[in-house]
């Protein structure tokens, strides 16, 4: 079965009501809303065992099964991971993402676990916010909505970037973050945000995404949301990540910059922000990515690579020096001419 995109809301092929999740609103939309539909299967569990519920003997289809599974459950835990150095803590409202993107750092991070799990109880997640922001007076505290997900494809039914949103827009001492590849966005753009949420949008060229970012929104879906964020007031930014060295690189980078900077309104409140990320990978991230997708073209072979050493003793490989440089050298040059307010965060 084929996981289901309408624009691109996830619908899933199982949602799974954890116990005591039906005591929440969120849950019992959820439930409403697919109880009649003979496509999604309904599974209220008694214990908090998730997995067996999620078919599949390998990794290979545990990954497909899991990606179409959606996990209803509560944030019990209500101390926050931190989230350093892009902000203070990670608001917890979605864990896993529906995407299949080849590269995607969740591959690793959430191991056999790749179903989307949404928490039902946003209310106490947001009080515990309060008190990390308290905590911190007079100093601005910062929240990332996207670490251990995409929030946007189950937006359209659990509503909780809008409660987060909405919440820290009524707060002078604190700011909200999150980064998404889609564009189903519209739900947002009419919020009082006050300009303290931000939103970025994770882009690449038609070809790197077609190639291996699957089921997530085409480049010029994602460009078209994030004029309507910018121009709904949003401080706005793109993640272009990760970037690939191939052949025609450089004019379709150039494309994609061209198209950006012919679409963006030149009268925004707030500069559009540009974090630039080649592509790297560890050992056991590429061990991974060739478990759950063996087809896969990603450049990984370590001799064209240099083996870049990291804090904990595991390592990345990069692109070799002259790579690098004339990534970093491309896009500084481009990003200049192209954009008059911008602000380019890091090229690495
Ligand atoms: Fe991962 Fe983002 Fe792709 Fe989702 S959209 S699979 S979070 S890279």
């Amino acid at each position: 079965m084929l996981v289901l995109l309408v624009g691109n809301m996830f619908i899933p092929n199982r949602v799974i009501f954890e116990k005591d999740s039906l005591e929440y609103d969120m849950a019992k939309n959820i439930l409403t809303k697919y109880k009649d539909n003979t496509n999604t299967e309904i599974i209220n569990l008694t214990t908090n065992r998730v997995k067996q519920h999620i078919p599949g003997d390998d990794l290979f289809s545990q990954y497909r099964e899991g990606k179409k599974t959606l996990v209803v459950g509560t944030k019990k835990s209500l101390k926050f991971q931190s989230c350093k150095p892009s902000a203070h803590y990670q608001l917890p409202l979605v864990s896993g993402c529906m995407g299949e993107c080849e590269y995607c750092y969740l591959n690793t991070m959430l191991g056999d676990k790749p179903f989307v799990k949404i928490y039902a109880n946003v209310d106490d997640i947001l009080n515990q916010a309060q008190k990390y922001i308290d905590e911190r007076l007079p100093d601005i505290t910062i929240f990332e909505g996207a670490a251990t997900s995409d929030p946007i494809p189950v937006e359209p039914y659990t509503h909780s970037l809008e409660k987060a949103i909405r919440f820290f827009g009524n707060s002078e001492n604190a700011r909200f973050r999150f980064v998404t590849k889609y564009n189903d966005i519209d739900s947002l753009l009419n919020l009082e945000h006050n300009g303290h949420t931000e939103i970025r949008f994770s882009i690449n060229t038609s070809s790197i995404i077609n190639q291996y970012e699957h089921f997530t929104a085409s480049r010029d879906n994602r460009i078209e949301a994030s004029i309507k964020v910018a121009k709904a007031g949003y401080p706005m930014g793109f993640l272009i990540a990760p970037i690939f060295i191939y052949p025609n690189w450089k004019e379709e980078y150039h494309d994609l910059l061209l198209e950006l900077s012919s679409k963006i309104p030149n009268n925004l409140k707030f500069p559009v922000t540009f974090e630039i990320i080649s592509h790297r990978y560890t050992t056991i991230a590429k061990t991974r990515i060739l478990q759950v997708f063996p087809k896969s073209k990603l450049p990984m072979n370590d001799e064209h690579r240099k083996y870049k050493y990291g804090q904990f003793g595991y390592g990345k490989y990069v692109y070799q020096k002259e790579g690098l440089d004339e990534i970093k050298q491309f896009f500084t040059k481009e990003i200049e001419e192209l954009f008059k307010n911008k602000k380019v965060l890091y090229i690495i």
